[in-house]
């Protein structure tokens, strides 16, 4: 027989009222069995260890201005992202940031140069993930060290002057080193990533993202979107408690190019589609060109021509062009992680070297 409908939602509503926080408290503590627990220190805790002082967070905070400028068009230079794909090895990291301050500061009237210091890198499968996670490259991961080196690097570069970039990638790294950064990628793998817009919406520096990997951009704009709205979601307070967080939403997003499944996307014609799809979904317009990746068909020397290809149509009129990424290092190419390994050179994607790089950019 069937119950009253009232009678019936009575029913169900006081079931869900018997469970009572109380009765979580007396469970068992879950063990987790695929995994397991090393703490860590709290990011308010590693801030305090590794201080940004007052000049330096001015700094930062005009260097977030700069990039903001230019993408929103007030400022006519162009951005320039340059950097080694990831940061193994600290010392080259310093040596590679030494040269770009002194030609960022040569060519600061037509450029603005932003060094990439990624220090977690996104895998296709496995493999080695980023100074952050794996410091010694040993295997077995050690984010304490790797939390420790990477905030002193990241201090090390912007005491020089430089303003800098990294890839999000863990949303809980940002609290540890966001304050540092000036510009920050979401990239390809993650750009649909619902977690990594929430992040991106509550940043305070201007975001890129990239299109997906199979070469979609539609996915980037729809990123661009939901960034540029408040988000509430699940995160840890400076102090290290769960907390729910609630973001104000990010305007200063961007499309960035950095093609997909071996499809190139730097040419006038893929830009103009590029640009007519962020224009269809109301978004701002302001384009970087990623010349290296899926655009550069993974040959660092590609990225020449690309930048000046890609330079060549911001000269002959093209306003949405903002922004170049160039993979750069001291030493040209990659090369497998080793015992052995040749000084400067990447262990991910291949990189232009230090002279190519200054050449290139000094003739653009
Ligand atoms: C990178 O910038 O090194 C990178 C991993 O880029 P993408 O997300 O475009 O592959
Ligand atoms: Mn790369």
């Amino acid at each position: 027989m069937n119950m009253p409908l009232s009678t019936a939602s009575a029913e169900r509503a006081d079931l869900l009222s018997q469970r009572e926080p109380a009765s979580l408290q007396e469970a068992p503590a879950a063990m987790p069995d695929h995994s397991h627990e090393i703490a860590l220190p709290t990011p308010a805790a590693l801030r305090r260890q590794l201080p940004a002082d007052e000049f330096l967070s001015n700094q930062i905070a005009a260097h977030r201005d700069e990039v903001r400028n230019i993408l929103r068009g007030h400022d006519p230079r162009i951005l320039m992202v340059v950097g080694p794909c990831s940061v193994h090895d600290e010392v080259a990291a310093l040596e590679y940031g030494e040269k770009l301050k002194a030609l960022s500061d040569s060519v600061a009237d037509r450029f603005l140069i932003v060094m990439r210091a990624y220090l977690e890198k996104p895998r296709t499968t496995i493999g080695w993930k980023g100074l952050l996670y794996d410091p010694e490259r040993t295997g077995n991961g050690d984010l304490n060290a790797g939390l420790v080196r990477s905030r002193r690097l990241l201090l090390n570069l912007a005491v020089m002057g430089l303003p800098l970039a990294t890839e999000a990638l863990s949303p809980l790294a940002m609290d540890y080193m966001g304050d540092l950064i000036s510009w920050t990628a979401i990239g390809a793998r993650t750009t649909e990533s619902q977690v990594h817009r929430e992040l991106a919406s509550g940043l305070s520096m201007p975001v890129g993202f990239k299109n997906a990997t199979n070469g979609s951009v539609v996915v980037a704009g729809d990123a661009m979107r939901s960034a540029a709205h408040p988000h509430h979601y699940m995160g840890i307070s400076a102090t290290g408690g769960p907390v729910m967080i609630t973001t104000r939403g990010n305007r200063d997003t961007h499309l960035v190019l950095r093609g997909g499944r071996g499809i190139t996307n730097y040419d006038a014609d893929s830009i103009a589609s590029a640009v007519k799809s962020l224009v269809d979904a109301g978004l701002p317009t302001a384009v970087m060109v990623d010349c290296s990746h899926d655009n550069a068909c993974k040959q660092a020397e590609r990225q020449l021509d690309i930048a000046r290809e890609v330079i060549a149509q911001k000269r002959a009129g093209n306003q949405h062009i903002r922004g170049l990424m160039l993979e750069s290092f001291l030493e040209p190419g990659r090369q497998d992680d080793s015992k052995e390994l040749l000084y400067g050179c990447s262990i991910t994607d291949p990189c232009l070297g230090w002279s190519q790089t200054e050449g290139l950019i000094r003739s653009l």
